[in-house]
This record gives structure tokens, C-alpha cells and sequence, in this order.
């Protein structure tokens, strides 16, 4: 299928769907590890890549290959490579674009794990990485080194819901010899394409916004196919590949995402807004509001605030974990992009190996709670936080 003359609910719903002999309307899950073939002569062509076709399901799988293409049409990439986890989608990022004695820029605001990633095991591997502040752009130039192969970003941040400018971020990168890569797991495609906007690289958690509904484990990493192919080398080779299971569980996902991800920002909107308004609150962090120090830059390049909502209750963390345990509905987990909504205090969990200096100099207080906004009715969600709020 064509994919540019197409919306993008369309091409979530249509893009990459093949249909195998049998006419099935719903995609296949080819669970097989291998592929047989008609002859040893076809078998010899397959392995030497002078027929195109499936060889073995680390390098390809019909059901992965139809979810790569459907993601690269919603992100409007040239190619799409499928991982495991959103972890060994940064991973085989890395390895296909930066050797030992490289150099990254890495944003301080990014996912927990990835910082560990960067800063601890990379590092050990001879990569050079400098930590600066997502939204400062001098801090950016500043750290630019003549090796410095790639910027690393994740816009809006967790768990502050800071954004970066994607074009400016990528000028700087293209005007030093780098790439940018983004992080675009907490908006997914449907609202923010961050390689029109200029970005290289788009790296995906699929166990997120993509999969919709917390079942799978999954990643992506997206870009031009130049950049692509030694991320894709170093996958069929290591191989942290995803699973044919996974890939059309997330088949599916794609398929609803423009509807939930619109769904989850107004539920998200009208709960920040009613947050705002409560006397127990003392700030709410949301792209969305318009008190958010980059509301504009964020609806310039965010078709909405997204589902993630963060705000800081008086009285510290006693008040967070009173109000946290307060609820009855909520789900008390550091997950995100559930159907469910799921409240976290950072601090104590996602954000409790990094020390209390650093979490004060990111703004992450004792007293911010995270909520991902869910699917259910907005009336019961702010229902199932009012008691913990008057406490
Ligand atoms: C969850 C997450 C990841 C890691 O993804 P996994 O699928 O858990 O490996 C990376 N980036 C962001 C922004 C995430 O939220």
C-alpha cells in the first residue's frame, strides 16, 4: 500500500497489513523460528541475499515485518527496525551509530534506565557521554566535542513534561556533524512525528502507547536507511529481537492508536486543569495548560499534551503517599501508557537511585506525583483522588 496520499488513523489501521494465501482479514502471528525452502539452490540464494525472502526469525518475521512498516508509516520513516524492549531499542541505536570513542549528548531528563545505560554500561565500552539540560539549548553547544557522533533526547520529559524543540535541537546537531535521536515514547506518532520536525533517529518503548494496554515488551528504532542498516546489523547479529507474539499484539495497538492517544490528552487536559484548581496542589506540570513555560512550543510540535500529568502536593512526601494511598481505583505503578491509569510518587521509585542533590537540580520534589491518565471516565479518576487531596 501507498502510504503518503493516507491520514494517519488510516495508516494505522491499513499501512503493512499483508494477507498470506488463506485471505485472513485479521494479520497472521507466524510463530516459526525458520523458513523452509523449494530447493538447496533457493535454499543458497536465501542465505546470500540474491532472493529476497525469510531465512530465520532473528533477521526477519512476517509478522515483525508488517508491524515495522505500519510504524514507519505512522512516523513517515524510511525504515523501521523492531526490538525487544524500548531498552535494547537505545541500545542497538548506539551500537549501530556511535564505536568506542564516540561521544553523546545526552539529555539529564531522559527514562531512568536509559540514563544508567549511557552513563554506566557504555561508558565502560569507551563511549564518551556529557549529561546537560534538556531545554537549555547552550548547554547543548557547549558539549559538543569534534567525536561527538549523537544527541539523545526524550521530549515531553518524565517526569516534568519539560519539551525540547525537536528543530532547533536537530540544526545544532546537523550544524556539529551529529544525529539527533528522539525518544518519542510518550507522545507515539500519533502526536508528535519527530522526524519531520528534523530529528534523524526516532526510538520507541512499544510496551507503552504503542501496545496501549500493558501486555507486551517491545521497541523500535526508526530513521533513514543508511542509518538503519548497521542498527538492523547489530540486531540479526546480538540479537534482542521482538517476538512475532509481540509484534502483532502491538499490530493491534497500532491500529486503535490515534483514538486512545486522543482520548488519554483530554482526559489528561481536563485533570490538570481540575488539579490546578485544588487548594492542596501547589503546581501542575502539563504541555497542555496553558501556564506550562512551553505551552506554545509544545501545540507547535505535540498535536496535544499527551496522558502524562505530573503536579507537586503540599506537605511533601507524607501528603504524596497519603493521597497515593488514598485511591482505590488507581493502579499504584511506574508503568505508563495503560489503559488504566497508574499513579507513582518518583521520588521513592522511579527516581530513587539518582540522589537527593540531583533530583532537587531536576526539580523532581518530595512532594510530585506522577499520574499516566488512563482510559477510564474522567469523573471517576478525579473521584478516586479527592479524598487523598482534602486529607
Ligand atoms: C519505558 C521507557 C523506556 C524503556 O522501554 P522498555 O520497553 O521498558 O525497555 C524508554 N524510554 C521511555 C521514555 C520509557 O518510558
Amino acid at each position: 500500500m501507498s502510504t503518503s496520499a493516507f491520514h494517519p488513523e488510516t495508516l494505522g489501521v491499513r499501512a503493512g497489513s499483508v494477507h498470506s494465501e488463506f485471505g485472513e482479514n485479521s494479520e497472521a502471528i507466524f510463530l516459526t523460528s525458520s523458513f523452509v525452502y523449494d530447493s538447496a539452490a533457493q535454499a543458497a540464494a536465501r542465505f546470500g541475499g540474491q532472493e529476497p525472502g525469510n531465512v530465520y526469525s532473528r533477521f526477519t518475521n512476517p509478522t515483525v515485518t508488517m508491524f515495522q512498516d505500519k510504524l514507519a508509516a505512522l512516523e513517515q520513516a524510511e525504515f523501521c527496525v523492531a526490538t525487544a524492549s524500548g531498552m535494547s531499542a537505545i541500545l542497538a541505536c548506539v551500537m549501530g551509530v556511535c564505536s568506542a570513542g564516540d561521544h553523546v549528548v545526552v539529555s539529564r531528563s531522559v527514562f531512568g534506565t536509559t540514563v544508567q545505560l549511557f552513563g554506566n554500561i557504555l561508558k565502560r565500552w569507551g563511549l564518551e557521554v556529557t549529561f546537560v539540560s534538556l531545554t537549555t539549548e547552550a548547554e547543548w553547544a557547549a558539549a559538543v566535542q569534534p567525536n561527538t557522533k549523537l544527541f539523545f533526547v526524550e521530549t515531553p520529559s518524565n517526569p516534568l513534561t519539560e519539551v525540547c524543540d525537536i528543530t532547533a535541537m536537530a540544526t545544532l546537531a546537523h550544524k556539529t556533524g551529529a544525529l539527533l535521536a528522539v525518544d518519542n515514547c510518550f507522545c507515539s506518532p500519533a502526536l508528535q512525528r519527530p522526524i519531520e520536525l528534523g530529528a534523524d533517529i526516532v526510538i520507541h518503548s512499544a510496551t507503552k502507547y504503542i501496545d496501549g494496554q500493558g501486555r507486551c515488551l517491545g521497541g523500535a528504532v526508526l530513521g533513514k536507511k543508511d542509518i538503519m542498516e548497521p542498527v538492523y546489523g547489530f540486531l540479526r547479529t546480538a540479537g534482542p529481537t521482538m517476538s512475532a507474539f509481540n509484534a502483532w499484539v502491538f499490530l493491534k495497538g497500532l491500529e486503535t492508536l490515534s483514538l486512545r492517544m486522543g482520548a488519554h490528552s483530554s482526559n489528561a487536559l481536563a485533570l490538570a486543569q481540575w488539579l490546578e484548581a485544588q487548594p492542596t496542589v501547589a503546581r501542575v506540570y502539563y504541555p497542555g495548560l496553558a501556564s506550562h513555560p512551553q505551552h506554545d512550543l509544545a501545540l507547535r510540535q505535540q498535536k496535544s499534551g499527551g496522558g502524562i500529568v505530573s503536579f507537586d502536593v503540599k506537605g511533601g512526601k507524607d501528603a504524596a503517599w497519603r493521597l497515593i494511598d488514598a485511591t482505590r481505583m488507581l493502579s499504584i505503578t511506574a508503568n505508563l501508557g495503560d489503559a488504566k491509569t497508574t499513579i507513582t510518587h518518583p521520588a521513592t521509585t522511579t527516581h530513587s537511585r539518582v540522589t537527593p542533590e540531583a533530583r532537587a537540580a531536576s526539580g523532581i520534589g518530595d512532594g510530585l506525583v506522577r499520574i499516566a491518565v488512563g482510559l477510564e471516565h474522567i469523573d471517576d479518576i478525579k473521584a478516586d483522588l479527592v479524598s487523598g487531596l482534602r486529607a
